[in-house]
């Protein structure tokens, strides 16, 4: 699935509405330190789910959204919006079944992150296996951080075999796994309940 546009309002220094159309081929951003490119790309990141707050250069998820400055007040809420090409349709079947698909996310003050696909409303964990099956996501190495590529010389194999599972577009199991594990505990300790009950009316 092909990115199409970025859109973000008050998010960290994109205070106001802000477009980026991500043609086909190469799209370069260039600007001077300090001008919000990293924070552009905070935004894909985020947009595709992203929950740890240091990955947003940040205390808590809440700091993505713009502070303020001397001359302008904070905002109330942020939000990022993702277009995708999905003309082939390779979204999963819960999603909306159109040639365009996009994601938004949107963290208001004092109440967290609700996230929609065509304007309705979806689950975080939806967002994230529909990136993490398309072999994208919050921490593919697609997206590469500065600092990254030192750390990825030094990574022990585990983590670079993590690297290769997303290049192979299988992280999503790993997901569904840990949720199956979750589901089979649960099960378990209602089992031994029963045990527990019939044994008392026996
Ligand atoms: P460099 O080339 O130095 O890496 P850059 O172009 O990547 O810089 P960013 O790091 O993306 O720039 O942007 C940093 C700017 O974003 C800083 O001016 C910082 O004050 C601003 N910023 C970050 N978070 C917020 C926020 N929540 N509200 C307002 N501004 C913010």
């Amino acid at each position: 699935m092909r990115f199409n546009r970025l859109r973000l309002s008050g998010f960290k220094s994109f205070v106001d509405p802000t477009e980026l159309v991500i043609a086909e081929g190469l799209t370069g951003v260039v600007g001077p330190n300090g001008c919000g490119k990293s924070n552009l790309l905070e935004a894909l990141r985020w947009v595709m789910g992203e929950n740890r707050p240091t990955a947003m250069r940040g205390g808590g998820m809440e700091d993505v959204i713009f502070a303020g400055t001397a001359r302008r007040p904070a905002r109330n809420f942020a939000e990022v919006s993702l277009t995708l090409d999905n003309s082939e349709r390779l979204a999963p079947s819960g999603f909306n079944d159109d040639d365009v698909l996009e994601i938004t996310r949107r963290i208001t003050r004092d109440v967290g992150s609700a996230y929609k696909a065509n304007s309705r409303d979806v689950r975080a964990r939806d967002v994230q296996m529909l990136f993490a099956d398309a072999s994208t996501g919050a921490h593919s190495p697609a997206l590469v951080r500065q600092g990254q590529i030192a750390e990825l010389i030094n990574a022990k194999p585990a983590a670079r075999r993590r690297i290769l599972e997303e290049a192979a577009g299988i992280s999503g199991l790993y997901q569904r796994r840990h949720e199956a594990e979750l589901k089979l505990k649960n099960t378990e300790a209602n089992l031994s309940r029963v045990d527990d009950v019939i044994e008392q009316l026996a």
